[in-house]
């Protein structure tokens, strides 16, 4: 059986220090502000807002949510993101995706200035997590991983790892991330040719496609340690992961569930990212 690395675990070990840092500032006269920009009602949208303004506001993180109507206009969007960019109490942006088709997505993040991108999805943001410059913030699931790997102790350096799915949400920054801290990475999309024989030569094995089960027991292979990204929703309403969690646990040395693992540790690293802006906002000498 594996190890089930549960996120809930990590998230308590991350909350003492991160109240700590937001009580500090707060005692400096600055509450740690998270802005959540929402356009329209998709459902999934609207459940991610209510699980991060929960997890912020635990924190004693304050959140302003921002709901645009569905047919909002570029201009109109892009207005607001100015105002937020311009804002001095707000520290973090969160833009929920995916926009409603008519909009450029490219356009919306980009407007966002990167000192408030807390989820990374802006181009200098991921710049930085490519060349390993110090500008902006990683996108959040990215980073999820990484932290998830540092708590249990999985060092990366040598290490074969293989990402399946290459999404500039998680599979290249998380890529980017493993290769910067030493491993040996293959990304995988839905053109590799043999998925099976390059994930069971895995020793680290990040599963992102958003295909349920895709990473069946003909992908895996003993000792290996598994962090399940994707999320898809079953026809019983059901949370599905994009690994065969049974075939997977005999196997595995280490296994993040879904529900329940990675998607649990997003959120708080998001307050996170949002108490690090805060603190950057800062002048030097206060930090
Ligand atoms: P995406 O659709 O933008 O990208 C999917 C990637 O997977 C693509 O690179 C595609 O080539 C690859 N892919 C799809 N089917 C494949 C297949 N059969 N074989 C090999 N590769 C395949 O999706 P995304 O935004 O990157 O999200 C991926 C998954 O991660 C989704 O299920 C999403 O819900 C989940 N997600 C979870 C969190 C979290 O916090 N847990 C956060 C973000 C996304």
């Amino acid at each position: 059986m594996a190890r089930i690395i549960a996120g809930k675990e990590i998230v308590t070990s991350m909350n003492g220090a991160l109240r700590q840092e937001t009580a500090l500032l707060r005692e400096q006269g600055c509450t740690p502000t998270l802005a959540v920009v929402r356009i329209g009602d998709r459902p999934e949208s609207a459940a991610y807002q209510a699980g991060a303004t929960k997890r912020c506001e635990t924190l004693g993180i304050a959140v302003q949510s921002l709901i645009l109507p569905e047919n909002s206009s570029l201009g109109e969007v892009l207005q607001v993101i100015e105002a937020l960019n311009l804002s001095p109490r707000v520290h973090g942006v969160l833009l929920l995706r995916p926009f409603p088709p008519h909009l450029d997505d490219r356009a919306i993040r980009d407007a966002l200035c990167c000192e408030k991108d807390v989820d990374g999805v802006t181009s200098l943001s991921l710049y930085g997590v490519f060349t390993g410059v110090r500008q902006g913030f990683p996108p959040c699931t990215a980073q999820a991983c990484i932290d998830i790997l540092d708590y249990c102790g999985v060092s990366l350096r040598g290490k074969r790892a293989v990402v399946v799915g290459a999404s500039l949400v998680i599979g290249r920054p998380v890529a980017m991330m493993l290769l910067a801290r030493g491993a040996t990475v293959t990304l995988c999309h839905i053109d590799t040719v043999d998925l099976p024989s390059e994930c069971r030569r895995a020793e680290l094995l990040i599963a992102a496609a958003g295909a349920r089960a895709l990473l069946n027991k003909d992908c895996l292979s003993p000792g290996q340690v598994i962090l399940d990204v994707g999320v898809t929703v079953g026809p019983d309403g059901r949370l599905y992961g994009d690994v065969d969690f049974e075939a997977a646990n005999s196997v595995a040395e280490a296994l993040t569930p879904v529900p329940g693992g990675v998607g649990t540790v997003t959120t708080t690293i998001l307050a996170k990212h949002v108490i690090e802006a805060a603190k950057r906002s800062l002048p030097q000498q206060q930090r």
